[in-house]
């Protein structure tokens, strides 16, 4: 298990196969993950494997000092970097200042590189937070997980606390109103005796309706392509997910594979 933690609460920049040159925010603890899920495939680890001794988020202050710092030292290297991403070791909206955190951010950015954005990767268990939504609906790419339509498929692969409703998560999606972007990971495997497989017919023909119900901007698609926590996780090959793609696309949703 090759799993890692980001040590810094600004990271990068790093070239993002989806986002072009990114600077990443970690909003969460430095030595652990937190997170609403625990995804058979997090690049972190497990939750268990990976608790932060500390448990304590990082202030914002700090943050922002940070942002500043390294926002300048890019421009001075005549580095642009594209996008500043939250992501990091976790759900970044679970941050108890997520909500105020995002439109400083923006502001911070915009100071150094006008043509900055704002991205954010999340889980999307959080959307049913007024401020939270209201939050990712500011950041231009409003970026959420969709992993699959059918629930005992997201207890497989994404593991999510107790209290998970995937027919209230998909309404909250809804109500972006499209702007949002939908990313699903695709993959296979076993934990235990149990099997999962998010490729099937079921689970395509599913996961393309609740993408008709939704209306994103655009899908993200990809599959593993750093190590994971459960090592019997098989890798979907590129074919299969332009297969996938282009069934999206014929919904007229523009699609981006990975
Ligand atoms: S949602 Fe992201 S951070 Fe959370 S467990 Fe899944 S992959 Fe890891």
């Amino acid at each position: 298990m090759g799993t890692f933690l980001f040590h810094d609460i600004v990271f990068g920049p790093v070239t993002s196969r989806r986002l072009g040159l990114s600077l990443g925010l970690n909003l969460l603890p430095d030595d652990g993950k937190i997170c609403t899920y625990d995804c058979v495939y997090c690049e972190c680890g497990f939750n268990t494997q990976r608790k932060s001794t500390k448990g304590r988020f990082p202030d914002i202050e700090d943050l922002y000092t940070d942002l500043e710092y390294k926002l300048a030292d890019l421009k001075a290297q005549g580095i642009v970097p594209d996008v500043i991403t939250f992501a990091g070791n976790g759900e970044p909206t679970v941050h108890p200042k997520f909500a105020e955190c995002v439109p400083e951010v923006k502001k911070i950015g915009q100071k150094y590189f006008p043509a900055i954005k704002i991205a954010v990767l999340s889980n999307g268990t959080t959307c049913h937070k007024p401020n939270v939504f209201e939050a990712l609906k500011m950041a231009d790419m409003n970026i959420l997980k969709l992993d699959s339509a059918i629930e005992t498929t997201i207890l497989q692969i994404n593991q999510p606390g107790p209290g998970f409703n995937l027919e209230m998560m998909l309404y909250y999606y809804k109500q972006f109103a499209g702007k949002l972007i939908i990313q699903t990971l695709f993959c296979k495997g076993k934990q235990g005796n149990v099997s999962f497989d998010n490729t099937t017919e079921g689970e395509i023909i599913a996961w393309l309706e609740a993408l008709s119900y939704i209306q994103p901007a655009a899908v993200m698609i990809y599959s593993i392509s750093r190590d994971t926590p459960l090592d019997t996780i098989e890798q979907i090959d590129k074919e299969k997910l332009f297969e996938i793609g282009a069934r999206v696309e014929k919904l007229g949703i523009p699609t981006e594979i990975s």
